[in-house]
C-alpha cells in the first residue's frame, strides 16, 4: 500500500487538511506501506515556498514523516509539481494524439454567457462543446492569430463512470453530466484534475484518502487515467469536519492552523490522538502512540457522517498527552514559554526542576500554566490568585501565625504540620486545608481542568518541593497579607 498527502502550499495547514494527512499516514503504517508527500504547487501565483516549508515542518512536528517526497528518498520524483512540466507535456501530447483532448479558444466571457443560458434553461451548466469539433485547419488558424487556448479532455458522450469508494461504496456518474473539462490552462499549467491524477498513477499511489469535496472530481480523474492506460488508485472520500453548529469548520469554531496549536503549547501526540478519532472510530478510547493508532486504524471505521469538531475534546487529549509525557519532555515543553522576559528556567532552582515537574504535571493544560505555578511557588514576594487571597484574609493573620509556630512540630512532614496547625487553631477539613493550600501554593484551585480544590498538586509534594525555609516565608507572607499588609 502506498498513500499520499498532496497539499497545495497556499497557506498554513489547518486541522482539516492535517487530518487528511494523518489518515493517509495511519492507513499506510497500518499495512507496513509507504506514505508519500507531494507538493501541488502548480498555481504559481498562490503557492509560496514559505508555506511549503511550514507544512513540512508542521507535518514533522506531528510525527507524520514521509517515506517519499521532498527531502526524502523515492524514485518517483520530482515530488514538486512545479518541477514536473515535462511529464505533463508528454501526457498532454499523448491525449491529443489519441484525439481525446482538443484546444479550446472560448473566452471567459463566452463561457460565462453559455453557463447562464444553460442555467436559465434549467440545465446544469457544463461546457457546450463549442470547440470540440474544430478542424485541424481551424485550430491552426486560431493559433496563428495568437488566440489564447486551453486544452480540454473529450468526455465520452455516453455511458458512465463508476468506482467503489472506500467510505461511501459504489459511486456512479453519467458521462452526460460531465462536460469536457480543462486539463491545461491557457498559461500552459496543468489543471488540478490532470496533474493530481497523473501523479498518483505515476508515483504508484495505491490508495487516496481525501475530503469528500473531491468526490465529484474522481470520475473525471478515472476517465483521464483510463484514457492514458494508467492505473487509478483506490479512493476513499472522508467526511468533512464541521463545527458544533453543523457548518464547515472555521476559525469561529476554534479551528486553528497547526502552527497556532504548536505556538499555544498543544502537544503533537494529543492533537494526533484527537484527529485520529475525528471521523474515524477506535474501539479503544485510551491514549495511544502513533504506532498503536496506526495498528488499529481501519478504513471500515471511517464515518460517512460529518465529523463534529469539539474544542473540549482537543483539550481532553491534550491532558492525556501531558499525563503520558515523561518529566523531561514536559520540562522542555514548559521552558518554551516566556512572559515579561521570565521563563520557568529563571524561576525554578535547577536542583528543584524534577520535583517541580512532578508536583505540577497533573495540573497543567498549557505551558503557560507551568509558568503560573512557577511564579506562584517560587516568587519571593508571593503571588496569590484572587480566590486564594480571599481565603487567606478570611482565615486571618492569627491562623498563619499559629501555622508558623507549628513548624517546629512538623517533623518535616506536611501531615504532622497540618495536624499541629489544626490543634493550635481548632480547625479541620476545608477550614484548615484551604488556607494552607492558598498560602503555600498561591492557588486555591488547581488550574485548567481540575476544579476540585482538593485535587491541586498534593500538599505533601509541594511541601517537599518548596523546602522548610520557603514554606516558612510563605506562611509569614500570608500572615502579613491577612493582617492587611
Ligand atoms: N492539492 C489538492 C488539495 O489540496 C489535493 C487533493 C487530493 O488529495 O487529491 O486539495
Amino acid at each position: 500500500m502506498k498513500t499520499r498527502f498532496a497539499p497545495s502550499p497556499t497557506g498554513y495547514i489547518h486541522l482539516g487538511n492535517v487530518r487528511t494527512a494523518l489518515f493517509n499516514w495511519l492507513a499506510a503504517h497500518a499495512q507496513q506501506g509507504r506514505f508519500l508527500l507531494r507538493i501541488e504547487d502548480t498555481d504559481l501565483e498562490r503557492s509560496e515556498t514559505v508555506y511549503q516549508q511550514a507544512l513540512m515542518e508542521d507535518l514533522r512536528w506531528l510525527g507524520l514523516d514521509w517515506d517519499e517526497g521532498p527531502d526524502a528518498s523515492g524514485d518517483a520524483g520530482p515530488y514538486l509539481q512545479s518541477e514536473r512540466s515535462a511529464v505533463y507535456t508528454r501526457y498532454f501530447e499523448l491525449l491529443q494524439e489519441k484525439g481525446m483532448a482538443y484546444p479550446c479558444f472560448c473566452t471567459a466571457q463566452e463561457l460565462s454567457v453559455s453557463r447562464k443560458l444553460q442555467r436559465s434553461a434549467g440545465r446544469p451548466p457544463r461546457y457546450a462543446g463549442t470547440c470540440a469539433g474544430l478542424s485541424a485547419q481551424e485550430v491552426e488558424a486560431k493559433k496563428q492569430r495568437g488566440l489564447p487556448f486551453t486544452l480540454r479532455f473529450r468526455v465520452p458522450r455516453q455511458g458512465s463512470v463508476s468506482f467503489i469508494d472506500g467510505v461511501r461504496g459504489r459511486q456512479e456518474f453519467s458521462c452526460q453530466d460531465i462536460g469536457d473539462f480543462i486539463i491545461r490552462k491557457s498559461d500552459g499549467s496543468p489543471s488540478f484534475f490532470f496533474s493530481n491524477a497523473i501523479d498518483d498513477a505515476l508515483m504508484g499511489v495505491t490508495h487516496v484518502l481525501r475530503g469528500e469535496d473531491h468526490l465529484t472530481n474522481t470520475p473525471r480523474q478515472q476517465m483521464l487515467l483510463e484514457a492514458l492506460e494508467l492505473k487509478p488508485p483506490e479512493y476513499a472520500h472522508i467526511s468533512l469536519i464541521v463545527g458544533g453548529d453543523g457548518a464547515p469548520l472555521s476559525k469561529r469554531h476554534g479551528s486553528k492552523s497547526v502552527r497556532e496549536l504548536r505556538e499555544q503549547g498543544y502537544l503533537p501526540l494529543g492533537v494526533v490522538n484527537y484527529l485520529a478519532r475525528l471521523g474515524h472510530h477506535y474501539e479503544n478510547e485510551a491514549f495511544m502512540s502513533m504506532e498503536s493508532l496506526a495498528q488499529h486504524f481501519q478504513l471500515q471505521h471511517l464515518g460517512k457522517a460529518p465529523a463534529h469538531f469539539q474544542e473540549e475534546q482537543l483539550l481532553h487529549w491534550q491532558h492525556e498527552a501531558i499525563l503520558h509525557a515523561d518529566d523531561q519532555q514536559l520540562w522542555q515543553w514548559m521552558s518554551l514559554v516566556e512572559r515579561d522576559g521570565l521563563t520557568i528556567t529563571q524561576l525554578v532552582p535547577a536542583e528543584r526542576r524534577n520535583a517541580f515537574v512532578h508536583a505540577v504535571r497533573d495540573n497543567l493544560t498549557m505551558p503557560d500554566d507551568a509558568l503560573d505555578w512557577a511564579a506562584n511557588l517560587f516568587c519571593e514576594s508571593g503571588i496569590y490568585a484572587a480566590d486564594a487571597e480571599n481565603i487567606i484574609r478570611e482565615a486571618g493573620s492569627g491562623f498563619f501565625q499559629a501555622a508558623v509556630a507549628s513548624l517546629a512540630d512538623a517533623q518535616d512532614q506536611f501531615k504532622s504540620f497540618a495536624g499541629a496547625v489544626g490543634t493550635a487553631t481548632g480547625t479541620k477539613g476545608k477550614k484548615l486545608y484551604m488556607p494552607l493550600r492558598a498560602a503555600i501554593s498561591g492557588e486555591l484551585y488547581a488550574q485548567g481542568w481540575n476544579s476540585d480544590w482538593a485535587r491541586g498538586p498534593q500538599m505533601a509534594v509541594l511541601w517537599e518541593l518548596l523546602g522548610a525555609a520557603r514554606i516558612r516565608r510563605r506562611l509569614e507572607l500570608a500572615a502579613a497579607l491577612a493582617a492587611g499588609g
